[in-house]
């Protein structure tokens, strides 16, 4: 497998260290490794089943190429060790479902912050290039929130679009405890930064703008807590797969665009194989062209899941519920999440492919065909007394 950079030389395989490898992004990453580079990953996490496919059976054709170790980055001494051995670090790991944001905040900060200082530690004193996962986030509410309802500048781009080396980032007051996630974010990328300035840091920092697709977050009493609340995709897939009403935060106003996983693993990949490029930037991960309010999105994958599952939907599909009683106290909301896309597109010459429409399409086709079977099984068992 014989592969070039943007710039026509070869690349050399290399070995990665993929800190939350077990997670959604992180599996999406590894698949695309495997399949289609010669790179080796030494991928750490304290789950695996969402790569069991790509570590068993070892007749794999990339057996050998991916190795699982089971690791807490909290607490496990051999992980300076494992930075060490490879090439270059990707670190994925995070608390990051605005459900924890507000309700677990001690655990939200040391996550994102706390847990990320020693693996940025040893990549700065080992010279080893480092992959760190941000998040869009970390530009908080829009300028444009701010003016009246009925102000025309509301339509400027300039008072809306998200851009790395412009925007301010606009958080909450304190108790708004939503913004513990994204004050943690902004941190850890700031000191990342400061270890590049400071002390030569080869990073590369990503902005996921709500990347979605297969094996996100979890379906509540099927693979995950009952009680436990996923990020919207995986919620509104639960209420569809149950034919539950899907439940609109604060009505449903906030709008998101969202972006085919597959999509931007593959700018993932231009960053790992062209360092040249992407070291010393902050990207933007996300597709402008997709975006909808929560209510549209709701409409949209009402209407998808009807046509993938075959099941009329329900007369009235959605309802309205205050963001208190869903979250709980402390919870806000960004309003607006359009990505600049100048950046990567000079540096990378990247660009997202994927509608709304096909990307919800191939994703509930996968959530039906994965989870339909164990959820009516699990809702005919008699409810214990
Ligand atoms: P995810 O929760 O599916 O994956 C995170 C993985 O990290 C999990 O498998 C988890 O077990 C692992 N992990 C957490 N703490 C760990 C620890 N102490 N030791 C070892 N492993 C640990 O989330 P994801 O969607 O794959 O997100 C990955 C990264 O991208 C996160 O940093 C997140 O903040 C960022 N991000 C993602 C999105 C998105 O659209 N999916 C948006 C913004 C930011
Ligand atoms: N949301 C909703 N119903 C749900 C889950 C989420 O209306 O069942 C809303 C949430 O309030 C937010 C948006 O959907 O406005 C996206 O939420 P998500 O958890 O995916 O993460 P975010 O984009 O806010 O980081």
């Amino acid at each position: 497998m014989a592969r070039a950079d943007l710039d026509g030389r070869s690349i050399k395989p290399l070995t990665i260290c993929m800190i939350g490898a077990g997670g959604f992004i992180g599996s999406h990453l590894c698949e695309k490794l495997m399949a289609e580079t010669p790179h080796k990953v030494l991928a750490l996490d304290v789950y695996s089943d969402k790569i069991r496919h790509l570590l068993e059976p070892e007749s794999l054709a990339w057996a050998g190429r991916i190795q699982f170790h089971r690791i807490n980055i909290k607490h496990d001494s051999r992980l300076e060790g494992l930075i060490k051995m490879a090439d270059l670090t990707i670190n994925l790991a995070a608390i990051c479902t605005p459900a924890d944001y507000n309700t677990r905040p001690l655990d939200t900060i040391y996550s994102n912050f706390i847990d990320a200082l020693p693996v940025v530690k040893y990549c700065s004193e080992n010279n080893k290039r480092l992959i760190h996962f941000s998040t869009c986030e970390v530009y908080g509410k829009t300028i444009g929130s701010f003016l009246p309802k009925d102000s025309p500048l509301r339509q400027d781009p300039a008072y809306y679009v998200l851009k790395e080396d412009a925007s301010p980032c606009i958080f909450g007051p304190i108790e708004k405890q939503r913004w513990s996630y994204a004050c943690a974010k902004q941190l850890i990328e700031r000191l990342i930064y400061a270890e590049g300035a400071e002390n030569g840091l080869e990073f590369t920092i990503v902005r996921p703008f709500n990347w979605i697709g297969p094996r996100m977050d979890f379906i509540p009493g099927i693979d995950g807590p009952s009680e436990g609340v996923p990020r919207v995709l995986a919620c509104f897939s639960n209420a569809l797969l149950r034919r539950e009403q899907l439940k609109l935060v604060d009505g449903g106003q906030s709008q998101r665009t969202f972006i085919y996983i597959k999509d931007a693993i593959e700018a993932v990949l231009l960053m790992i194989e062209n360092p040249e490029r992407a070291n010393g930037h902050i990207f933007n991960v996300g597709n402008p062209n997709n975006e909808v309010t929560v209510r549209q999105l709701a409409e949209m994958m009402t209407q998808i899941y009807s046509k993938v599952s075959g099941e009329a939907a329900l007369d009235v599909p959605t309802i309205d519920v205050s963001s208190k009683e869903f979250y709980g106290e402390g919870y806000d909301d960004s309003d607006k999440r359009i990505p600049d896309m100048t950046i990567i597109n000079r540096q990378l010459g990247w660009d997202p492919k994927t509608s709304l429409w096909d990307l919800l399409e191939a994703t509930l086709t996968y959530q039906h065909r994965t989870y339909a079977e164990a959820i009516k099984k699990a809702m005919s068992r008699p409810v214990a007394s």
